[in-house]
């Protein structure tokens, strides 16, 4: 039985563009971003090019421009999120480079001020709410998982073992409860880390809401998975500067990427052959993506002239998988 009206959810694959406002101090900056279309286009200008290969279009389901609200954006990804309630597997990403917005929109700037939530947070609300007021019908139960992909490695945030086993759920049943959760986590994802932010642009991380829900009158159950999941920054390195670690990081990063782009333009295309083995987290993932789940991929870019390059291969990569 469908609770939610899901049928504008044509396709399984849908990508959203979101353009990060100039930062402060910057706000006379020249931006790339030429036009953004009411149609989900958006014109990017490139200042070092010349006459019409100057200016490119891109189409995606929606873009959204720089004074977007998280709140609008919200809205664009809850009946996704609601179609968890329903039995149904979601994964939401956040790709782009590092300094673009992937964290804003995911968790937002912090975890105090509720009106900039991201949609982690958002949507955690929503499944409790919706879980409540269907509590006559469905008796719902929530567990959350936290981890963190880097080079290639598993490590658990909230019980904070290294490869993960899968019972590794911690019951919810409140967004307080989920924001201690996250506190714990962020706190977990800093160990070890020289500085907080560079460690958290080279992982992935993945924060899966399951649930469980048992219809009190027939007694069937529905069982569905929300994974939102923060990538690592999509800029290349240059290869002749990063040496050791940073370099066997920047492999890793560039390795998973690319078989995230090649599994979701895989599906897209209805391949026969979904190539999930070529990346942990595509591995990870693997029951989320394709079947009968639904992928909504947020790319971000940065209006900045000096990110030209990486705002052209962001919405390159974006419009292999759409
Ligand atoms: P990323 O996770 O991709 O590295 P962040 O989410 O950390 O990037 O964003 C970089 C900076 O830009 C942060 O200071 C963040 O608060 C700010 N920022 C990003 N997106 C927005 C937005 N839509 N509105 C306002 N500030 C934003
Ligand atoms: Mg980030």
């Amino acid at each position: 039985m469908l609770y939610n009206q899901v049928q504008d959810l044509k396709g399984t694959i849908r990508v959203y563009c979101r353009v990060r406002p100039f930062l402060q101090g910057q706000t006379n900056g020249q931006s790339t971003v030429d036009y953004i279309g009411e149609n989900g286009n958006i014109m990017i200008v490139n200042p070092l090019k010349q006459g019409k290969d100057a200016r490119k279009v891109f189409s995606f389901n929606k873009v959204f421009g720089p004074t977007i609200s998280q709140e609008q954006i919200y809205v664009d990804t809850q009946s996704l999120v609601r179609s968890v309630l329903d039995g149904f597997n979601v994964c939401i990403f956040a790709y782009g480079q590092t300094g673009s917005g992937k964290t804003y929109t995911m968790s937002g700037p912090d975890l105090t001020t509720e009106q900039t939530w991201g949609v982690n947070y958002r949507a955690l609300n929503d499944l409790f709410q919706i879980s409540k007021e269907r509590a006559d019908f469905v008796k719902y139960e929530v567990g959350v998982q936290m981890i963190e992909i880097y080079n290639e490695q598993v490590r658990d945030l909230l019980l904070n073992g290294l490869n993960v086993p899968d019972a590794s759920w911690v019951p919810v049943s409140s967004t307080q409860d989920v924001l201690e959760l996250m506190r714990t986590g962020q706190k977990n994802r800093a160990v070890g880390a020289t500085a907080l932010n560079e460690r958290s642009s080279r992982s992935h991380s993945v924060l899966t809401i399951h649930v469980y829900g048992k219809e009190l009158v027939s007694g069937s159950i529905l069982k569905g998975c929300l994974h939102l999941v923060d990538l690592a920054g999509s800029e290349r390195v240059d290869k002749s500067e990063a040496v050791g670690d940073r370099l066997k990081e920047a492999q890793h990063i560039n390795k998973s990427l690319s078989a995230l782009g090649d599994v979701i333009s895989a599906l897209a295309q209805k391949s026969a052959h979904i190539p999930y083995r070529n990346s942990k987290l595509t591995q990870v993932l693997q029951y989320s993506l394709g079947g009968q789940a639904k992928t909504l991929m947020f790319v971000h870019i940065s209006p900045e002239v000096n990110s030209i390059g990486e705002t052209v291969s962001t919405l390159k990569f974006a419009e292999r998988v759409a």
